[in-house]
C-alpha cells in the first residue's frame, strides 16, 4: 500500500520537501501531497522590492501549479488548523488530511515581545499581502502629504520608521529610500521633508556581518540614501501616530516592524515541544519531532548544530532541513538507518538598492558589484531547481528588464522591448538567403564531387602581403588592406579584393576577415583546412556536405521559426568560419547582425516556437524534476 506523505506548507523547505521526494521516490509507490493556505510559493526574501515599488507583485509570487506541473505531487489550498497526531491527522478549514508521515513546514511569523501597540499599529513584512500592503500605504501617505495643510500631521505622513537593522529591515529601508526618489518627484515633494529612519537596540547594522561590512552599509544608507540610523534605540510603545522610543517620541503614520521572528503563530495550539525564544518545534537531529513520524523543517524547526544552537531561520536552513527530512522518511520506509541532517551556510548577502550590496561567502567579504551579482545568481539558481529554465527567465526579465526604480544610463537602454512580429521579415529573409545558399551548393554538386579546395581559394591565399598582392596584379584576386589589426594571437583585417584582368582591375569587393590563433607559423584555421578539410577526398566531402546541410537546416528554422536561438547561433557559426576562412564579402555582413537579432526570440512571433519552446521547457523540466523522460503531456493542466 502507498505510503501517504503530508507536506503543510509549500514555503522554502516544504517545496524542497515535496520535490526531493518526487525526485528520489519515483519506483516506490508514494502519496505525496501538500497542502498551503495560498496556491502560490512566495519569495519571501524578494519582498522588500515589491514593499518599496522596485517590483511588481507578480514577480514574488510562485503559482503551485507551475511548480508542481508534471510531477506526482498533489497539492492543494487549504489551511491547516489543528493536528491530531494520534490518528495521524491534519485538519484544514476544508479538508481533513490523513497521513503516514507529515512535514510541518509553517515558517515563522513575526515577534513583537510584548511592546504595547506594535501588534495593531505596526506593519509587517512577512507575507505576499503584507508587502502589497506597505506599498499601497506609502503611496497612500504621499498623496496625502501633498495636500495635507496641518505641518504636524504632514511631518507625520513623511516618517517611516523601520524597526530592526537585520537584514529585512536594512534592505526594506535601503529599498523604500530610492522609491521615495520618484515618490517624491511624483508628488511634488521635497525630499528634505522626508524622514526615513532606522531603529534597532543593537550597537551596529547588520550584525549577522562582520564590522568592516556593517560599517560600510551603514555609511552607505546614511550618506547616500539619508537614511536617519538610531542605535542602541528600544522601542517603548506603539500608536497609531507615533512610536515611543528610547531616545523619544517621533510622529510617524508608517511604522514597518522587521525586527522579531518566532514560529508561526498558526501553529499555537500545536502539541509538539518547543525550544527557545523563538518557540520553534523541537525536533532531534533527523529533523523528527517527538511524534516520530512528523518532521518539522524551515523556520519553525528547532534543528540545532553540534552545539545545541538552533541553525538561523534563513533560506539555506529550510532548504538543507528541508531534503534532510524528506531523505530520512525515505529510508524510514526502506527500513534504514536515519542520516543526522546537517545545514551548511554558504554565506549571507544584502542589497540595499539596485547597486549596492554587501555580503560574506564562505568567510570572504565581496565587492559590493560581485555581491549584486552573485544575489541575482543564487535567486536564479534556487527558481531554476524548482521551476527549470522558465524560472531564472522570469526572475531575471523581472530583475533587470521591468525593474521600476532607479533605472540607470544601461538598465534604460537595455530595457526598452520591441515586438517580436517586428524582427519576423528579417528572420525570414535571413533564412531564405541561407536556404538559397545550400541549394544552390547542392545543385553545383556540392553533395557529389570535391568543391571546397576550389571555395576555399582566399582562405589558402593566407598572407596578404606586398609580394602577394604584386603576384596577382597582373592577373586574379589582388588583395589590399584596409585596416589591418594584428595583436599577435589574432589578426583581423578589412581589405579590398580586386579582381585583375591582363593587368587590369576588372571589380572590386569589400571583405573582411580573421585570422586566430596565431603561434609563429602556426594558424588555428589555415591548419584545419589543410590539416583536416582538404587533407583527403574523403575529409573534403565531409566538410563540404556538413557546411551545405547546415546551411540548409539553418535556413528551414529561421524560415520556419523553430528554435531560432539556435538556429541564430548556427548562422552566427557559419558566418565566424566563413569570416576565419574564406573571408567575408561585405554584401554579406548584414547576415551577422541579422543572426543576432534572431537570437531574441525571433521565432516567437508567427513562429513555430510559439509551441516549440513551452514544449521544450515542460519536456526538460518533466525530465529534471522526475529523472524520466516524457514526450506528451495533456492538454488540460491543472
Ligand atoms: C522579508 C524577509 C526577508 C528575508 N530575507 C532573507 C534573506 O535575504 N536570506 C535568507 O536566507 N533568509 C531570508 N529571510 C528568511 C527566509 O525567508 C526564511 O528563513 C524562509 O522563508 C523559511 O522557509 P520556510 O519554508 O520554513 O517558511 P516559509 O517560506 O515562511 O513558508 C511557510 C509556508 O507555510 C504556509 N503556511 C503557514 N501556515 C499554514 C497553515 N496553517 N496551513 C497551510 N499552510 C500554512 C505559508 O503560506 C507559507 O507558504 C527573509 C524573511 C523575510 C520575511
Amino acid at each position: 500500500m502507498s505510503k501517504r506523505v503530508l507536506i503543510v506548507g509549500a514555503g522554502y523547505a516544504g517545496i524542497e520537501a515535496a520535490l526531493y521526494l518526487n525526485r528520489k521516490a519515483r519506483r516506490e509507490d508514494l502519496d505525496i501531497c501538500l497542502v498551503d493556505k495560498n496556491p502560490y510559493h512566495t519569495l519571501l526574501t524578494e519582498l522588500h522590492e515589491v514593499a518599496a515599488n522596485r517590483q511588481d507583485e507578480e514577480s514574488v509570487r510562485i503559482p503551485l501549479r507551475e511548480i508542481f506541473r508534471d510531477t506526482k505531487v498533489r497539492w492543494t489550498t487549504d489551511e491547516i488548523v489543528s493536528f491530531d497526531f494520534d490518528h495521524n491527522r491534519a485538519v484544514g478549514q476544508r479538508e481533513i488530511y490523513d497521513y503516514d508521515y507529515c512535514i510541518i513546514a509553517i515558517g515563522s511569523s513575526p515577534a513583537f515581545y510584548g511592546i504595547n501597540g506594535l501588534k495593531e499599529h505596526a506593519f509587517t513584512l512577512w507575507s505576499f499581502d503584507d508587502a502589497v500592503k506597505i506599498r499601497e500605504h506609502i503611496r497612500d501617505c504621499f498623496m496625502k502629504a501633498r495636500t495635507e495643510k496641518d505641518p504636524e500631521e504632514r511631518k507625520r505622513l513623511l516618517t517611516f520608521v523601520v524597526g530592526g537593522a537585520g537584514f529585512t529591515g536594512v534592505e526594506m529601508v535601503g529599498e523604500l529610500a530610492i522609491w521615495v526618489k520618484s515618490l517624491c518627484r511624483e508628488n511634488n515633494i521635497d525630499r528634505k521633508d522626508v524622514r526615513l529612519v532606522l531603529l534597532d537596540l543593537l550597537d551596529r547594522v547588520l550584525p549577522v556581518l562582520d564590522q568592516k561590512n556593517s560599517a560600510k552599509s551603514h555609511r552607505y544608507m546614511t550618506k547616500r540614501l539619508g537614511i536617519e540610523i538610531m542605535l542602541e534605540t528600544n522601542i517603548q510603545e506603539m500608536k497609531a501616530d507615533e512610536v515611543l522610543t528610547s531616545r523619544g517620541l517621533i510622529g510617524t503614520r508608517t511604522m514597518i516592524w522587521c525586527a522579531g521572528v518566532c514560529c508561526n503563530e498558526d501553529a499555537s495550539d500545536v502539541s509538539i515541544s518547543r525550544v527557545g525564544g523563538a518557540r520553534r518545534f523541537a525536533v532531534n537531529e533527523y529533523c523528527q519531532t517527538e511524534k516520530t513520524n512528523v518532521y518539522a523543517i524551515g523556520d519553525c524547526g528547532a534543528l540545532a548544530d553540534e552545539n545545541g544552537r538552533p541553525y538561523a531561520a534563513m533560506v539555506e536552513n529550510a532548504i538543507q532541513s528541508g531534503e534532510g527530512a524528506a531523505a530520512n522518511i525515505l529510508r524510514d520506509i526502506h527500513g534504514e538507518e536515519p542520516k543526522k541532517v546537517e545545514v551548511k551556510f554558504h554565506g549571507t548577502m544584502v542589497c540595499i538598492g539596485n547597486y549596492f550590496a554587501v555580503s560574506e561567502i564562505m568567510g570572504k567579504r565581496l565587492p559590493s558589484w560581485l555581491s549584486v551579482i552573485m544575489k541575482i545568481m543564487i535567486n536564479a539558481h534556487y527558481l531554476f531547481e524548482i521551476m527549470g529554465l522558465r524560472g531564472p527567465a522570469r526572475y531575471l526579465k523581472s530583475e533587470l528588464v521591468d525593474r521600476k526604480q532607479e533605472k540607470r544610463f544601461l538598465a534604460r537602454h537595455y530595457s526598452p522591448k520591441m515586438q517580436a512580429w517586428w524582427v519576423m521579415p528579417l528572420r525570414m529573409f535571413l533564412g531564405a538567403y541561407w536556404l538559397y545558399e545550400g541549394i544552390v551548393k547542392a545543385t553545383q554538386g556540392w553533395f557529389a564531387n570535391p568543391k571546397l579546395a576550389e571555395f576555399l581559394g582566399m582562405a589558402r591565399n593566407y598572407e596578404l602581403s606586398a609580394d602577394a598582392v604584386s603576384s596577382a596584379s597582373a592577373g586574379g584576386l589582388r588583395l589590399d588592406d584596409i585596416i589591418r589589426i594584428n595583436i599577435k594571437l589574432f589578426d583581423f583585417r578589412i581589405g579590398e579584393a580586386t579582381q585583375m584582368l591582363d593587368g587590369t582591375a576588372v571589380g572590386t569587393d569589400i571583405f573582411t576577415r580573421l585570422d586566430l590563433l596565431r603561434f609563429g607559423n602556426f594558424s588555428l584555421v589555415p591548419w584545419i583546412i589543410e590539416g583536416w578539410a582538404l587533407h583527403s577526398q574523403g575529409w573534403e566531402m565531409f566538410f563540404q556536405i556538413a557546411i551545405t546541410l547546415a546551411e540548409i537546416i539553418v535556413g528551414l528554422m529561421l524560415i520556419g521559426g523553430a528554435f531560432t536561438f539556435v538556429a541564430g547561433i548556427g548562422s552566427f557559426a557559419l558566418l565566424a568560419m566563413f569570416t576565419t576562412s574564406t573571408g567575408l564579402y561585405m554584401h554579406s555582413w548584414w547576415m551577422i547582425f541579422a543572426s543576432i537579432v534572431c537570437m531574441g526570440g525571433a521565432g516567437r512571433a508567427f513562429g513555430m516556437d510559439n509551441y516549440l519552446i513551452p514544449w521544450y521547457t515542460r519536456v526538460w523540466e518533466s525530465w529534471y524534476k522526475n529523472r524520466k523522460l516524457k514526450l506528451f503531456f495533456p492538454r488540460k493542466r491543472r
